[in-house]
């Protein structure tokens, strides 16, 4: 298939911490799932395309990469809501999920893709249990994606790492290559040290990326230093998964060491700031972790705490909670965010070819409309980008040289029968739990 994006206005994406750069008049060609071109239209070669897309009034832009999320939890959206942590997981979250089925967690999962691509995200790095579900979600979708069985150790059994290994090996780099597998350890409080050596090792035989939560919550931290005498990102470096790369969750209880440890090992931190706002567990001080070198991704964790897929929503507010935490208007540039949002997401992933639009590069694209009156008379492009473009602005998502939405239509979900579906097995899952009662 070949593509061509025409009359548009585009953004390579962050090539630079400092500024984005923009080409007005813009056309990208893709063959098949690469970018052939992408520049100026009056500089295009010659293109013979199957299909033409007018992309006037909007902009093109690197997809955005929800580096950290529980897609099926959809069916879950809004339970337990106000909550602290340990009492929404304990009380409202874990005697549902005890009820899950294959059949929800597909229901879940097509409803979280649906959603996704609605609002412009082309990948996303998930940790959830029956993940063969999620994967053939992504796989049917055309989604992108990164999945991890989530694995739980508290008596040293090391069962539940033998399914997250099974998954890895069935499903890595397949789907041509738009889903990759990461070893998915829960939490340092979810897990033996037994465990976490296990893991490291079978990351290693199998080159994998480990994705993990670290230090969420206040109580996270200080039981790991009464369990462990150290905090959170040095127990796993003691335990070598940092020699691994890494996909840190949420970090918002991480000292100056801890930041610096980070940096140092390259660990990808995963910011959630609707999530880490909702469950009351506080704000990651990620200016601090910017100026120390760390990667900063973007994510908007489970919908049943944020309680949607929305990343413009993350986009806009990590920038303003560092501003408002730090009295510092100049901290955390668009720049910073929209990479956090796109491209250092994308080569979290593992690929080296993701998250700008360039030739050579996988034809993940999205157009977003910028003739909205909330965003006009478009001042600053910058700082449009981040803070005044909304979700809904999204008019085609492209992953993989596929158009996967325009304009409200989906090419390979039928959105009827996906609603109706995940409100079936959503009702069927809270009557399973209601009825142990
Ligand atoms: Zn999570």
């Amino acid at each position: 298939m070949r593509i061509c994006i025409t009359n548009v206005l585009m953004t390579p994406g962050v090539t630079t911490q400092k500024d984005i750069p923009f080409i007005q008049d813009a056309q990208i060609h893709i063959v098949d799932h690469l970018i052939v071109y992408a520049g100026a239209r009056t500089d295009a070669p010659a293109f013979e395309a199957d299909e033409v897309i007018d992309g006037h009034g909007g902009l093109a832009m690197p997809g955005l990469c929800n580096m950290h999320t529980h897609t099926p939890m959809t069916l879950l959206r809004s339970i337990g809501s106000d909550l602290r942590l340990e009492r929404w997981l304990n009380d409202a979250i874990f005697p549902v999920e005890r009820h899950l089925t294959d059949e929800a967690v597909r229901a879940g999962t097509d409803l979280g893709i649906m959603e996704m691509l609605r609002f412009g995200t082309t990948s996303f790095n998930d940790m959830y249990m029956h993940m063969d579900m999620v994967a053939e979600g992504v796989r049917d979708s055309g989604m992108r994606a990164m999945l991890g069985h989530g694995v739980v150790d508290f008596d040293e059994s090391c069962t539940d790492l033998i399914p997250g290994i099974a998954f890895a090996k069935k499903w890595h780099g397949s789907s041509n290559d738009r889903i990759r597998v990461s070893l998915a350890p829960h939490s340092e409080g979810a897990t033996t040290e037994k465990v976490l050596r296990q893991i490291k090792q079978a990351a290693d035989e199998m080159d994998l990326t480990v994705h993990i939560h670290v230090s969420e919550t206040k109580l996270d931290r200080n039981e790991c230093i009464e369990r462990r005498g150290v905090t959170p990102p040095h127990y796993l470096e003691q335990q070598g998964l940092l020699e691994r790369p890494v996909l840190a969750a949420h970090c918002v209880w991480l000292e100056e060491d801890e930041i610096e440890l980070f940096a140092k090992r390259n660990v990808t931190i995963v910011h959630n700031p609707i999530s880490n706002l909702k469950l009351a567990s506080g704000i990651a001080p990620i200016a601090r972790m910017l100026e120390s070198g760390c990667k900063i991704a973007l994510g908007t964790d489970g919908v049943a705490s944020n309680n949607n897929l929305n990343m413009w929503e993350e986009i806009k507010l990590m920038p303003m909670l560092q501003k408002g935490n730090t009295l510092d208007p100049t901290v955390v540039s668009p720049a910073q965010t929209i990479a956090a949002a796109t491209s250092v997401g994308a080569s979290a992933l593992g690929y080296d070819n993701l998250g700008l639009i360039k030739e050579g590069y996988l034809a993940d694209i999205i157009i977003v409309a910028i003739d909205g009156a909330h965003i006009c008379p478009c001042n600053d492009l910058q700082s449009d980008l981040v803070y005044s473009i909304q979700g809904s602005d999204v008019q085609m998502t492209m992953v993989d040289g596929k158009v996967l939405y325009h304009e409200g239509k989906y090419t390979t979900l039928d959105p009827k029968a996906v609603i109706a579906r995940a409100k079936a097995e959503a009702a069927l899952l809270f009557e399973r739990a209601n009825n142990e009662k």
